[in-house]
């Protein structure tokens, strides 16, 4: 079997097709070199080795070393130079490559092949001993720590680690000898560190640093493999839903070094804008440097070229002015590269002494509103088609052009305590944490929070995932937090130099003021300004966006599922509206009763204990609920409108505190006993099982005859004005066909008599929430006298599952973490179980009644997956709370295409 695929000098076995078995780096580095681009050469170790190596008992294929051999021979041809040589020796690189990116998620060794053999050969060749020191220490702390250490399963805190060891000896020699940039270390110092860090390795770890260059290399592709299972790899599969059975491969390949001096350098680029969308190539580099000093943030990388200079980085060197030849040369490839792919690329590059390397291209991560810029303008430039831009953009990334920005005049009278990189836009405001691990556990506990940060690293997703926004003082637009906030579409504020964090004390001094953990500041992602107080967000305007728009008419002219709204105000309906809902799906009549003036007449009608007062309590609700109705459906003119008859159980209206008994006895002159006893009476074991739903309607008729009265008159009175009203009246939580008859002949016998009392006709539907397993598998029954079904998928995965609603929270992590449930079934619906009663009751439903109209209105309504389930399984519309109705509309065009 083929383990190995070689490229290098134009040839290649691989292509950017073949991103399952190459990971998508080594894919990409096929394909560059197929495309003439230079690339220096190496081998790819497929993905296949992975899942062997993790099927097996982490053993590898038995003829794997034997292949890995023959390529390191094929490469050495190519580059002119042997691995391990004492002439011309070569070096490697060996690096993780899934199929899928995950930044910084896996290990890399670089510089691998530098022994005391090796050394004084290459030092002979480039005549740059700084050079090669500097290299081999840097070789030494990387294989410590990944192979010998994280990849051996040694398990230590930070401080114990052998890489916070090693940097700590680095510190005290630079303090020891005055120096402060690793710039100012000169070739005797970086060998006494080589040697320095070779001595703690052997005492903290009782091993030597291999000297062999073989063994290098294969400790190295073993420990990139282990890192697969890393935990931070792990966690990021489970944030991004990455399967973990996919696997890693490793790709080997020649290095070439951006620190050979002044003539060499190294950086990263995107050939277009990645926050914002502009079709300007956009990147950082630094000369005299290694890959890995761009990405970590440690020194302050230059622009790329003259016209992505900002008021920061214009006193600061660009490529196209330093190396204008190579600038042509990599502008060249930059253009090939984004016509190859017709996509924005993220590109590596390496110029060493002179010459132009590409390390890596893959498609770039980009904030929403620079994905629907780059879609809609690449559609215009002729370089995709409308389908492919609409599918270029994730649903979910609309959510960033949806999400609060900084409220302008606040923003204007607050003073700006600091300034960084705007790495997300956005506007977040929180309470400051130093840690990840403080991040997540004060988000559980309900806390909005921003993580300070000297600079993210892999190991601090999970705190950066839970953080409203995260500011760091090191990196730069390409650094760790920069990229991975980008993903995710988060506020973030980069490389913001006034920051003096001091993690011991949970504290940092900006610009003299100190802010303690628990402050509260507001970040302005979009600028990077950092503000000491707590400033009011105001929602966002999409349609200032003009691709937002195009790209969303767009989406219109695809979809065909409707998409309307589940709103219970005037104005969170004209929210909808203004994103483009056709309708209310879910009107939910609870929490009109609130009220002061109403939730008095509520509390008489459950205290009455004669049917009398119960209705005349009742119908004290009634020109309330017409003027909740009135508005509703004004607002929604001339849209359906499906209203839900009252739902919870009644102790929600009546909990009660001995004060509050004390006051409502007085109210209604009822002894305070009584109220007592009555609310004792009403304790439900398992309320959202309980009393509740249509159950409510059939022991309480007046309560259902009341609240058709309020929409039919409510209905009438709007069609007198003028008003065209399509009113849906929905009865909840059914169970039984007779539960639904029982209701819908309130309904009707209330809208005849409304017609008699009025001279006029109503039009209007009646029908159910489908939320309960037996309504879906007697959907038959029921759709025989319903006009319309509409998925209640909370009720209905919560009565599936037999989970709660409430508590599920108490143990859906350890589920998710044992990969017991693979998602939140209350976040996207389960297709297996809840899904396939839904396609029961829709098969059955329309089997007797082919006019039955059939939406969704459980929070699944709003999610992409479920949205495609709910198109596949031919409902009409999806229902969704207002801010992911623009997010509904461009994943039901997806599930079109
Ligand atoms: C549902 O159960 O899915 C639903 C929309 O109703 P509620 O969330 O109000 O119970
Ligand atoms: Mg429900």
């Amino acid at each position: 079997m083929k383990y190995v695929y070689l490229f290098g000098d134009g040839k290649a076995e691989g292509t950017a097709k073949m991103k399952n078995l190459l990971g998508g780096k080594g894919a990409n580095l096929a394909e560059m070199n197929l495309l003439g681009i230079p690339v220096p050469a190496g081998f790819t170790i497929t993905t296949e080795v992975c899942t062997h190596y993790y099927d097996n008992n982490c053993e590898f294929p038995s003829d794997l070393n034997s292949q890995i051999l023959e390529s390191i021979e094929a490469t050495e041809v190519v580059m002119g130079a042997k691995f391990g040589d004492t002439q011309n020796p070569l070096l490697m690189s060996v690096r993780s490559g899934a199929r899928q990116s995950m930044p910084g998620m896996m290990e890399t060794v670089l510089n691998v092949g530098l022994t005391s053999k090796t050394i004084p050969a290459l030092i002979k060749k480039t005549n740059n001993p700084r050079f090669v020191y500097d290299a081999y220490r840097r070789l030494i702390m990387m294989y410590a720590d990944v192979v010998m250490e994280k990849s051996s399963g040694i398990e230590t805190q930070n401080e114990h680690g052998i890489r916070h060891k090693l940097e700590s000896l680095l510190t005290e020699y630079k303090n020891k000898n005055n120096y402060i940039n690793d710039t100012d270390l000169n070739e005797d110092d970086w060998r006494l560190i080589s040697d320095q860090f070779k001595k703690e390795i052997k005492s903290s770890m009782g091993i030597k640093f291999p000297d062999d260059p073989m063994e290098q290399l294969l400790g190295g592709v073993k420990a990139v493999f282990q890192s697969w299972n890393g935990e931070r790899a792990i966690n990021y599969r489970r944030i991004e839903n990455i399967p973990d059975k996919w696997g890693t491969a490793v790709s080997v390949q020649t290095m070439v070094f951006g620190n050979m001096g002044s003539n060499s350098a190294t950086g990263v680029a995107f050939t277009r804008n990645p926050a914002n969308g502009d079709n300007k190539f956009f990147g950082e580099w630094l000369t005299n440097a290694q890959g890995e000093d761009v990405v970590a943030g440690l020194r302050t990388p230059n622009p790329l070229n003259e016209d992505t200079k900002t008021e920061d980085t214009q006193n600061l060197p660009s490529l196209e002015s330093s190396m204008p030849d190579i600038y042509a040369k990599l502008f060249k490839i930059k253009i090939q590269l984004e016509k190859h792919y017709s996509d924005m690329q993220d590109i590596e590059f390496t110029i060493q002494e002179g010459r132009l390397w590409m390390l890596q291209t893959r498609v770039g991560k980009r904030t929403g509103a620079a994905a629907i810029k780059m879609a809609v303008d690449m559609k215009n430039e002729g370089m995709i088609n409308k389908t492919t831009a609409i599918l270029r953009v994730k649903p979910d990334q609309l959510d960033e052009l949806l999400h609060p920005m900084l409220n302008s005049d606040s923003e204007d009278k607050a003073t700006i305590l600091a300034k960084g990189l705007p790495a997300g836009p956005g506007g977040a405001t929180g309470r400051l944490v130093f840690t990840a691990d403080d991040a997540e556990s004060w988000h559980n506990n309900g806390e909005k929070v921003i993580l300070i940060r000297e600079e993210t690293s892999p190991e601090d997703v999970h705190g950066m995932h839970a953080s409203e926004a995260i500011l760091t003082a090191k990196g730069g637009m390409t650094s760790h937090a920069a990229l991975v906030a980008r993903g995710w579409g988060k506020c973030c504020i980069v490389g913001c130099g006034d920051l003096q964090i001091n993690l011991k004390n949970k504290e940092v001094e900006v610009n003299n003021q100190i802010l303690r953990e628990g402050d509260w500041v507001t970040m302005n992602g979009t600028k990077g300004y950092l503000y000491k107080e707590k400033i009011d967000l105001v929602p966002a305007n999409p349609d200032s966006h003009s691709e937002y728009k195009v790209l969303m008419d767009w989406a219109d002219e695809f979809r065909k599922l409707k998409i309307r709204t589940n709103a219970e105000s005037p104005s969170d309906a004209a929210q909808a509206i203004n994103f483009g809902a056709e309708g209310i799906g879910l009107c939910r009549t609870e929490h009109m009763f609130f009220d002061e003036k109403r939730i008095i007449a509520m509390r008489k009608m459950i205290l009455a204990d004669n049917n009398e007062d119960k209705r005349s309590a009742i119908m004290e609700l009634l020109p309330f609920q017409k003027e909740d109705f009135k508005g509703i459906l004004k607002a929604m003119e001339g849209k359906p409108v499906t209203i839900r008859l009252l739902d919870p159980p009644l102790h929600e209206f009546i909990t009660l505190d001995d004060k509050q008994i004390s006051e409502l006895a007085l109210k209604l002159n009822i002894d305070e006993e009584t109220i007592s006893k009555r609310i004792s009476s009403l304790h439900e074991l398992n309320p959202m099982l309980g009393h509740r739903g249509c159950r409510l309607g059939i022991a309480f008729p007046d309560i259902t005859e009341m609240q058709a009265r309020a929409i039919l008159e409510a209905s009438i009175e709007l069609i007198d004005e003028g008003v065209s009203v399509f009113p849906e009246i929905m009865i909840p939580l059914v169970g039984t066909v007779t539960e639904y008859i029982d209701q819908a002949d309130i309904v009707k016998k209330t809208a005849k008599k409304i017609e008699n009392e009025s001279g006029k006709k109503l039009k209007y539907l009646i029908g159910t929430m489908i939320e309960l397993p037996r309504a879906c598998l007697t959907a038959n029954e029921i759709a025989q006298h319903a006009e319309f079904f509409s998925f209640g998928t909370n009720d209905l995965t919560q009565t599936t599952y037999g989970f709660s609603r409430d508590d599920i929270g108490s143990f859906l992590p350890d589920y998710l973490e044992r990969k017991i449930l693979s998602h939140d079934p209350f976040q996207s619906i389960d297709v297996k179980g809840v899904g396939r009663l839904v396609s029961i009751a829709v098969k059955e439903g329309r089997g007797v009644n082919s006019k039955l109209k059939i939406g969704i209105c459980g929070e699944h309504g709003g999610d992409p997956s479920s949205i495609k389930f709910c198109k596949e399984s031919g409902l009409d519309y999806v229902s969704c709370s207002p801010f992911r109705v623009p997010i509904a509309r461009l994943a039901a065009a997806q599930s079109e295409l």
